[in-house]
């Protein structure tokens, strides 16, 4: 038996690393596992997000944009930037330099933390020990009064297009093309395969996007997912929705894809590289001993209650190995208030205060509930929606696609909800996360300052439009 901890987590992706690092500063001792290796056998910190999602997808989503604007989107401003070319392999050399120095960033932050970084592959034992597997084989055993499971996700798989890493590749392959497809297949319209689809259709790729449901982006706002599935395909995204998959053959150099479309027909589509986005699964394979008493719900998530307990007394899990959204800053929120709880304070996570975002351009964001769920939950309300096409600076940019809308309860005006594609709809739709904290209703949004001319001013007209007071469209409600 190796020396004991207050706390042990397994996994440092952004729920892990943030969990340890917060307890480390309330004083816990505190160790983090992490199995990850880089190609040359050293240990990585930072799990899915920094290494293979958030991070280097945003980096790739940038460089693509960049090239797309220097092609087509300076003449506007009179700008002639001659001949324009992209060098993939520069791009990629790039993100990879990006992931190193944030991966590299954890792990100074777990030694000015006090935070004991070990390598290896964690077992939960019974009893709140972990037999930790380490890359030359051997094994320790620690001990801690609470252990937090933060595994995290990987990307699902389905049997009509296996992945060879060659032709078909998942989320992770799809960061690392060494060239640009000329014809791209995507299987799956979703945040991931938009984001995907998007940096190698700016690049040049013929994309097509095959997608089994019926509706775009169905979770989300239908009138904001309907006006983005427009945008997108203005840009050349050719989405097809209602075509299942059901099939795929590699022939050398490219795949024929079979699928289902939405009447009912067979039919076949030839592509260079085909990315599967079909969502992503809980990781657990090896993380627990049969002994661990830790329960699985019925779909492989571990069960947690509402402060992140499991089913064994002093083991904690959080992040995307748990119910809910499968985003960092969740996994974060989720390692913060747990480490907080085990240190003694009482911490509350809002779970109905937690923005997502596609980083497409423009972005696609949301907070809150949709005007679908709101009225499914019989609540009265009104909706404020203002275009950027009349902000002055969206204008000034010459980046007018999109429009913020924003949903109110009708008795007491609280802010229910916030929808947006736009440009930064990002940290758009955070200020009105922050106001939604707070209680806010769309009047206090609306009376509060704004500085001019900002894209922010877009979130200040839409909360007005809520009551019929925007100054800067024709308000679809009068009111006084
Ligand atoms: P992970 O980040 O998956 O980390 C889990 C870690 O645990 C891994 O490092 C793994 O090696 C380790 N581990 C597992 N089992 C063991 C074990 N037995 N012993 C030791 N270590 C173990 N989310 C956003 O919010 N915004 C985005 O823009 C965004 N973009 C994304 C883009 C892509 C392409 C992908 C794939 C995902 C994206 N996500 C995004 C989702 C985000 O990456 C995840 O929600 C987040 O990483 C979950 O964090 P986590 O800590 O729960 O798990
Ligand atoms: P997300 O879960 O947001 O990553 O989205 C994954 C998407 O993939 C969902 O919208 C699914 O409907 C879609 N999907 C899953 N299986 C298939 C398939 N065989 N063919 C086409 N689309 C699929």
């Amino acid at each position: 038996m190796s020396e004991k901890y207050d706390l042990l987590v397994i996994g440092s992706g952004p729920g892990g690393y943030v969990a340890a690092i917060r307890a480390a500063q309330l004083g816990l001792k505190t160790a983090c596992i992490e199995k990850w290796q880089s190609q040359d056998g050293k240990g990585v910190n930072g799990g899915t997000c920094l290494n293979v999602g958030c991070i280097p997808s945003k980096a790739l989503l940038d460089s693509s944009w960049k090239y797309h604007e220097a092609k087509d989107a300076l003449a506007i401003h009179g700008i002639d930037s001659g001949e324009v070319k992209i060098d993939v392999t520069k791009m990629i050399g790039r993100k990879d330099k990006i992931v190193k120095q944030f991966t590299g960033g954890i792990s100074a932050l777990f030694n000015a933390n006090k935070v004991t970084s070990i390598q290896g592959t964690g077992k939960l034992l019974a009893n709140k020990k972990v037999e930790v597997t380490d890359f030359a084989g051997k094994t320790t055993v620690y001990e801690a009064d609470n252990i937090i499971l933060a595994s995290g996700s990987v990307p699902v798989s389905i049997p009509p297009a296996p992945v060879d890493n060659k032709v078909i590749v998942d989320s992770t392959g799809a960061l690392e093309f060494t060239e640009t497809p000329k014809r791209l297949g995507v299987i799956g319209a979703g945040v991931i395969g938009l984001e995907l689809g998007s940096v190698w259709s700016r690049l040049g790729s013929e994309v097509i996007v095959l997608e089994a449901l019926d509706s775009f982006l169905a979770m989300m706002d239908q009138q904001i997912a309907k006006e983005s599935q427009k945008i997108l395909k203005k840009q050349g995204l050719d989405i097809r929705l209602s075509c299942r998959v059901t099939g795929s053959e590699v022939k050398g150099e490219e795949v024929v894809v079979t699928y289902q479309d939405k009447d009912g027909k067979e039919q076949q589509q030839t592509f260079d590289k085909l990315i599967v986005c079909v969502g992503r699964r809980p990781y657990t394979e090896g993380l627990l001993n049969e002994d661990a008493d830790v329960k699985l719900d019925e779909r492989g998530f571990i069960y947690v209650n509402d402060l992140c307990m499991t089913s064994a007394p002093g083991v904690w899990a959080i992040g995307d190995v748990v119910r809910g959204p499968m985003l960092a800053h969740k996994a974060s929120e989720e390692g913060v208030v747990v480490a907080e709880r085990i240190a003694g304070q009482k911490p509350m996570m809002n779970y109905n205060v937690i923005p997502n975002v596609i980083y497409t351009h423009p972005e696609i964001a949301a907070v809150g509930r949709t005007e679908e769920q709101v009225k499914a939950d019989g609540e009265p309300y009104n909706v404020g929606v203002f275009p950027f096409v009349a902000s002055g600076r969206a204008t000034a940019a010459n980046d007018t696609a999109g429009m913020v809308k924003i949903i109110a309860h009708a008795d007491t005006d609280r802010v229910l909800g916030a929808h947006i594609v736009g440009p930064s709809a990002a940290d758009l739709v955070q200020q009105v996360a922050i106001s939604m904290e707070f209680g806010a209703s769309a009047e206090d949004i609306g009376m509060t300052v704004f500085g001019h001319p900002t894209l922010s001013e877009c979130v200040k007209e839409a909360a007005l439009a809520v009551n019929g007071h925007a100054i800067h469209i024709a308000n679809r409600k009068k009111r006084k």
